[in-house]
Formats: structure tokens, C-alpha cells, sequence
């Protein structure tokens, strides 16, 4: 049994990101980080992702505008942004509140500033097997399985969850790498069964402990994505305890797959930042 910590593994990448933004002449890449209202979750994330960027030399502009914004507001802002050559990626901290609808918003970030991924653009292009921005969370699970030292490709993937923000993109990443990839959702008939022959397994449902020691196959790597709060207590959606030593590997949770999303998101933006620069 092998725990792969995402925290660990997010140092190393952004050693590697900071010593790339060092190289950078001129500017420094930048970040716009949008958050309406003051809902406590949505601040402590920004924080969090405000203090990764100044880690690896990347500003961040944070806005933030009050519950009662409009979605008309909220969309000359993005416009504003989009039009500002100095900023590189733009992110609008979701969930937003319920006059503002979230697709619109997230249909008019420029795709070219795209940096958590969302826009259908990018998510076409992804679809289509194509280079773009790519979802933060899936991206973040590849390298994840690479850490584990685990080549998709010919692989029996069993990925549960079928959401556009984990399930179906991290699918394709996989499917993009020669796995066999199956999706199951809350329709799946004998999950079990299914997920107990996956040599890799991604969880990604947001059930605290679902996944028992039944659904897992002897040697499998296991990917938790979930976040769950159980007795104020943050859990993943694997069994961790008693799934462990069955496993060839798993990421825990927390200090698993969060950290990464995190990190996916300033590779995203040193990735927009490059191409704006034309640097390759
Ligand atoms: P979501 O949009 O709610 O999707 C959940 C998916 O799980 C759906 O496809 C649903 O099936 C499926 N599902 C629910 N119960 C099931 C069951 N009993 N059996 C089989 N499938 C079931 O959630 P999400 O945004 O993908 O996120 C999933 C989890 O990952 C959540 O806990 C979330 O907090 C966590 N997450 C973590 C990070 C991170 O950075 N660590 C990032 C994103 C999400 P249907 O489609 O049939 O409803």
C-alpha cells in the first residue's frame, strides 16, 4: 500500500512553476479571482488560491463584489477582464448567488482565459481530443496516477461520477490515454461488481465512505475525489481505513486530490500567460 499525497506532489509542481515564472521577462502572469458575496467556503478557496499564486510568482487580482451584484454587473466586469491584456486567466468563484445565472457567466470568459477549464469551447475541444484549457480536478487526478507510477494505457478505468466539472472529463483525459474507461453514475446497476474489477478506480460521487473494501479490486489504484463533512470531519468518498492495504495505491483525503486542483489551475494560468505572450 502506497499513499500518494496530493500535497506533496503539488510542491513539487509548483517548484517546477516557479522556477518557469522566474524565467519570464517583463510581466509576471496574472489571475483575475472574482468572488460575489461572502459566502465562508468561497472565501476560504479564494484565499487559498490567492496564496498559490503569489507562491509561484503569479499576481493575483481578486475582486469582490457584493451578494446583490447582477448578473448584468457581473457580466461587464468579464467583459472588462477579457479585454485587459494583462490579465492572463480569470476565474469566477462558483457557487454564484441565485440571480446570476452560472452558464452565462462562465459562457463569457474568453476561452483563451479559460483557466479553470469550463467554458464549452474548451470542453468541446477536450471532447474532440484537442490541446486547451482543461478542468483543474482531472488534469490534477493524471498526475496523480502518474505519481503512482501507473500507465493508463490498456488499463480496466472504472470512473464513478458523471458531472462536466470531474466524471466525464477526467473520462476522456483517461480515455486520451488508452485506458478502458467505463462511467457509472447513480443509474449503474451492479456498481459493485463493476468497480470491483477496476484496476484503476476514480471515486467521485460525494458519498462519505461509500466505497467499502467490496468495490475494491486486490492491487487496484485508487483515486478519491470526494469531500465529504461527516461529524465535522473531513472524509473522501473510499473507505480509507479499511481500503488501504488492499490498495496498490489511493490518495487520501484531505491532502489528496483538493491540493492538486489548486495547482492544475497555476499551471492553467502560466499555460494562458504563455500563449499570450507567444512564448512556447
Ligand atoms: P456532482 O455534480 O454532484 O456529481 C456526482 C455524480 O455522482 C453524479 O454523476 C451522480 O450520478 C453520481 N452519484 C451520486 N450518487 C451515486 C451513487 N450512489 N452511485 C453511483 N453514482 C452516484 O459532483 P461533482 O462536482 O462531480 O463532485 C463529486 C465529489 O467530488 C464531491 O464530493 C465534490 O465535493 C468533490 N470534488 C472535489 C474536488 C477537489 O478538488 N477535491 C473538486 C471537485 C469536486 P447522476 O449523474 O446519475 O446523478
Amino acid at each position: 500500500m502506497n499513499i500518494v499525497y496530493g500535497s506533496e506532489l503539488s510542491l513539487e509542481i509548483k517548484e517546477k512553476l516557479k522556477k518557469e515564472t522566474e524565467t519570464f521577462k517583463g510581466r509576471k502572469p496574472q489571475l483575475a479571482v472574482v468572488l460575489v458575496g461572502e459566502d465562508p467556503a468561497s472565501v476560504s478557496y479564494v484565499k487559498g488560491k490567492n496564496k498559490a499564486c503569489g507562491e509561484v510568482g503569479i499576481d493575483c487580482m481578486q475582486i469582490n463584489l457584493p451578494e446583490e451584484t447582477t448578473e448584468k454587473e457581473l457580466l461587464s466586469l468579464i467583459e472588462e477582464l477579457n479585454g485587459n491584456s494583462e490579465v492572463d486567466g480569470i476565474l469566477v468563484q462558483l457557487p454564484l448567488p441565485k440571480q446570476i445565472c452560472e452558464k452565462n457567466i462562465l459562457n463569457s470568459i474568453s476561452p483563451l482565459k479559460d483557466v479553470d477549464g469550463l467554458h464549452p469551447i474548451n470542453a468541446g475541444k477536450l471532447f474532440m481530443g484537442e490541446e486547451a484549457f482543461y478542468p483543474c480536478t482531472p488534469s490534477g487526478i493524471i498526475e496523480l496516477l502518474n505519481k503512482m507510477g501507473v500507465d493508463p494505457d490498456g488499463k480496466n478505468v472504472v470512473v464513478v461520477g458523471r458531472s462536466n466539472l470531474v466524471g466525464l472529463p477526467v473520462a476522456r483525459l483517461l480515455l486520451m490515454k488508452n485506458a478502458t474507461v467505463s462511467i457509472c453514475h447513480s443509474h449503474t446497476k451492479n456498481l459493485k461488481e463493476i468497480c470491483s474489477k477496476a484496476d484503476i478506480l476514480i471515486a467521485a460521487i460525494g458519498k462519505a465512505r461509500f466505497f467499502t473494501s467490496e468495490y475494491i479490486k486486490e492491487g487496484a489504484y485508487v483515486i478519491d475525489v470526494g469531500v465529504n463533512r461527516v461529524d465535522g470531519k473531513l472524509c473522501g468518498d473510499v473507505d480509507f481505513e479499511n481500503v488501504k492495504d488492499k490498495c496498490a495505491a489511493i490518495t487520501p483525503v484531505p491532502k489528496g486530490v483538493g491540493p492538486m486542483t489548486i495547482t492544475m489551475l497555476l499551471a492553467n494560468t502560466i499555460k494562458a500567460y504563455k500563449l499570450h505572450e507567444g512564448l512556447k
